[in-house]
This record gives C-alpha cells, structure tokens and sequence, in this order.
C-alpha cells in the first residue's frame, strides 16, 4: 500500500479522524452527574465567578491548548483553507498529547482578515490554557500574533516562526562549538525572508549573533537598505536590511560561517557550499526538499560540514516536535502570561545541553542502532528521547517564574521529580 493510501485508511478507520474527548471523572451514578453538571457544577462556576483563576483549579483550561488555524500555510501545501488543514491540526493535537499529555481543540477558523481572526481567537479565552497558532500565511501571521499577544494574558505561540528558531536556535548553539566558531562574529546568511527565516534571524540575535552579521535574502536577493529605501521591504524584513550593495543569494553566501534556509529547494549549489568559511554550519530547512541536500552539501569540501535538515531520513532533524509540547507543558504547568524570550531561549539552551549527555541505549535503539553521540551527525536529541520532557519543561518553567510570566511558583525539583513519574 502507498503512504497515501495507508493515510487515508489511517484517517478513515473509526471513529474518524485521530482525537476524542474523555471524560475524567466519575460518571456511573445520578449523584455523579449531579456533580458534574446541575446542580453541583453552579458551586465551581460561583466560585470562578468571585476569582477567575480558580477555573485553572475547576476545570480542564491549564491542561487545554486551542491549536488555531485559518489553513493558510498549510505544511509545504500552501493556502488549502481551513476544512482541509483539520487533519494537520488534529495531528498537531496528536504530538501535544503524546510528547507532554496535553490536550488539544483543533479550531479551524474560515477567517483571512488578521483583525477578524484577532477578534475571534482573543474572545475563546476563557476555553483555553494556550495558544498555538499554526500554519498561517505570512505577513498575516505576523500581525495576528502581535494582536492575539497583546489581547490576551495566556501564551500565545505561533510554532511555525518560533519552533523553528528555538530548535535550529539549538542546533545552532552546539555546531558554533563544535566548529570552534564564536557567536560574536559568526557571519549568518539566510535564505528565505518569511515566517520562519524572520523569527528565526530575530532569535538567533536574542542568542548573541549581532544582527549587523546576518544577511538575509529573499527572492530578489539580498535585503538591502537600498531595497528598504525603495520601499521593496516591509517592518519585518526592514530590521534586517543591510549597508552593503545588493545582491544574490551567491555572493551573500560568500564567506560565509552559516548558512540558514528557510525558503524552497535546490536553490543552494556544491560551489556556494565551497564559497563558505572554513569548517562551515549548513542548515537546509526547506520541506520536503531542502535547499541542498545532505550528500551535496557534506561532498562540497574536506573540510567537516555541519548540515541539518528538516528530513528525517538523516541526522540533525530540525523537528518542532522537539520544542512546542515541552515549552507549552513549562509555561501550563506555571499558569504563564506568555511564552517569552527568556522562555524561549531556555528551551534552547536546554536542548543544546542535553545533546551533550549521553544517549541512553533505549533512544539509541528506537532509531535504528546507528550511534548517538554529540557531534557533527548529533547536534540535537532525537524527539523520542524521554529526557526531552524532564530537561526542557522544567527550564521553560523556571525561565518564566524568573521572568516573572509566571502565575503560580512551582518547587523545581519536586515538578522534575512530578515530569519523571
Ligand atoms: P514563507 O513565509 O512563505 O517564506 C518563504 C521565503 O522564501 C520568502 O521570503 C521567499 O521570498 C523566500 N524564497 C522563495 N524562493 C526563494 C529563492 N529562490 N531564494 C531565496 N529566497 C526565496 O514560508 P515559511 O513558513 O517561512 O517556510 C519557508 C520554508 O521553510 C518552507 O520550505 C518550510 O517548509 C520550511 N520550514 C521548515 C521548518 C523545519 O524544518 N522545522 C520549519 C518551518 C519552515 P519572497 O518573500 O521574496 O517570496
Ligand atoms: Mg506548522
């Protein structure tokens, strides 16, 4: 059977779909349901209604993300709309319950005016512990989640931006090491001026690479201040802009330490790879097909390249998945307001650090036998590493009660002790 087919036969078994709702209490007697419904439930709802954060006490909402979607940007399959990117969201519901037992409502919303979704995504509120936003079009999604941020007092995180940033940011963090390179004057090009490339040039900055070091291209090539002048970049490329002459995506790359791609396939040749500095850090994020591929980029030259891909199929995945369930599990678990730098940079940092540890033989197992060790071929932990949840949760946690996103304080050790039960 091809993949598809065995989706579709996935999807179509029943129930249909991937998710249901349970229940989690006591439901087998007329006085059980007198609880859970009229007339005992007036009692919590009074008792919300004197003290609002009580319903983290009396109901699901700390434990409830809305993963929220208007099927814009939907994976490489563009502006499909909202019936068509359920499956991705409740798939997206999938990984949060299975990575950090989080429960998900997928909500597909039949809105493109950022205002509109806006307004529609800040009134579900009270439902709700956090916001996801997924898979939603640039530049839209750049105001949408301004707005939403600025709205509402739960985090709001929109994966595709900084999911991406946060676990290539990771990434990032360990290669510059390996490679004896220095964060301070890395030279940083990328490829691709959307969504992801722009969220993550912004937190590379916030991890310590000055922003006059980053060149970024888009389509027409490099941005450039001139472009800014003639009005051709808009206040999310702008920041970026850069003093030099204009140019293509190949002379940026010239010289370059690093190179980030957030825009299409194939758009990368085995001569720009040997245009770079020495020993240099390739990271082709393009779906499915990255901007080269693996065999090319490693071939180009002698010396080592560290390359990661979002593939699977070879090493350093650069996976959300490695991010979004453990970040939005620290932030639930602390009642947080938000999901902020600080947070974001502690989940970078803890996953770059447990890189370094040793990888226990289960983990090892569960990806085909082939060695795991810190290096080149292992910038990151792999997404089925349980560690994953007792090192990142517990940082993003602390992050936020030190940054004061917190709503509730929580003993360190004892939730590490809590995560590892
Ligand atoms: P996006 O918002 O549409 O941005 C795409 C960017 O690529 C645009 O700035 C576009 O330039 C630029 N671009 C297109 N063709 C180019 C070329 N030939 N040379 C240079 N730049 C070019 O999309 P996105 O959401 O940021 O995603 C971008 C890519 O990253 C996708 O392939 C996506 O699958 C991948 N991605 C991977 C991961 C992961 O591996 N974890 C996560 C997120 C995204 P214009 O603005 O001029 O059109
Ligand atoms: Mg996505």
């Amino acid at each position: 059977m091809t993949l598809e087919d065995d989706a579709r036969d996935y999807h179509r078994r029943p129930p249909s779909g991937k998710i249901e709702i349970a229940t989690t209490k006591p439901t087998n007697t007329q006085r059980d349901l007198s609880l859970a419904y009229s007339p005992g439930v007036a009692a919590p709802c009074l008792d919300i209604a004197d003290d609002e954060t009580v319903a983290y006490d009396y109901t699901a909402k700390g434990n409830l993300v809305g993963v929220v979607s208007n099927g814009s940007a939907v994976l490489g399959l563009g502006d499909i709309g909202a019936q068509a990117s359920k499956p991705v969201m409740e798939g997206k519901g999938v990984l949060f319950k299975r990575f950090a037992d989080i429960d998900v409502f997928d909500v597909e919303l039949g809105l493109d005016d950022p205002e509109s979704f806006v307004q529609a995504v800040a009134a579900m509120e009270p439902t709700f512990g956090g916001i996801n936003l997924e898979d939603i079009k640039a530049p839209e999604c750049f105001e949408i989640e301004a707005g939403l941020r600025d709205e509402m007092s739960i985090p709001v995180f929109h994966d595709d931006q900084h999911g991406t940033a946060i676990i290539s940011g990771a990434a990032l963090l360990n290669a510059v090491d390996i490679a004896d390179k220095d964060r301070s004057s890395l030279q940083v090009t990328f490829a691709g001026a959307g969504a992801a490339a722009t969220a993550t040039a912004r937190f590379y900055v916030s991890l310590g690479i000055p922003r006059e070091n980053i060149t970024m291209c888009d389509i027409d090539g490099i941005l450039s201040e001139r472009r800014a002048d003639a009005g051709d970049l808009n206040e999310y490329t702008e920041p970026f802009a850069r003093g030099v002459d204009d140019g293509e995506l190949e002379d940026a790359m010239e010289g370059a330490d690093v190179f980030v791609g957030l825009s299409v396939g194939g758009i990368v040749s085995q001569d720009m790879v040997r245009s770079m500095a020495d020993n240099p850090i390739i990271f082709a994020m393009a779906n499915p097909d990255p901007e080269i591929t693996y065999e090319d980029a490693k071939n180009a030259r002698d010396d080592t390249v560290i390359m990661a891909t979002g593939r699977s199929d070879y090493p350093n995945q650069v996976n959300n998945v490695l991010g979004f369930p453990f970040i939005f599990r620290g932030a639930l678990d602390v009642r947080a307001t938000e999901i902020n730098e600080a947070m974001k940079r502690a989940a970078a940092e803890a996953l770059a650090n447990l890189a370094r540890q040793d990888v226990p033989d289960a983990v090892v197992k569960a990806y085909g036998d082939e060695p795991l060790q810190f290096g080149p071929d292992y910038l990151i932990p792999k997404p089925l590493d349980q560690r994953v949840l007792y090192e990142v949760t517990p940082a993003v946690a602390e992050a936020a009660m030190e940054s004061g996103a917190a709503r509730r304080e929580r003993d360190l050790d004892a939730y590490r002790e809590e995560l590892e039960a």
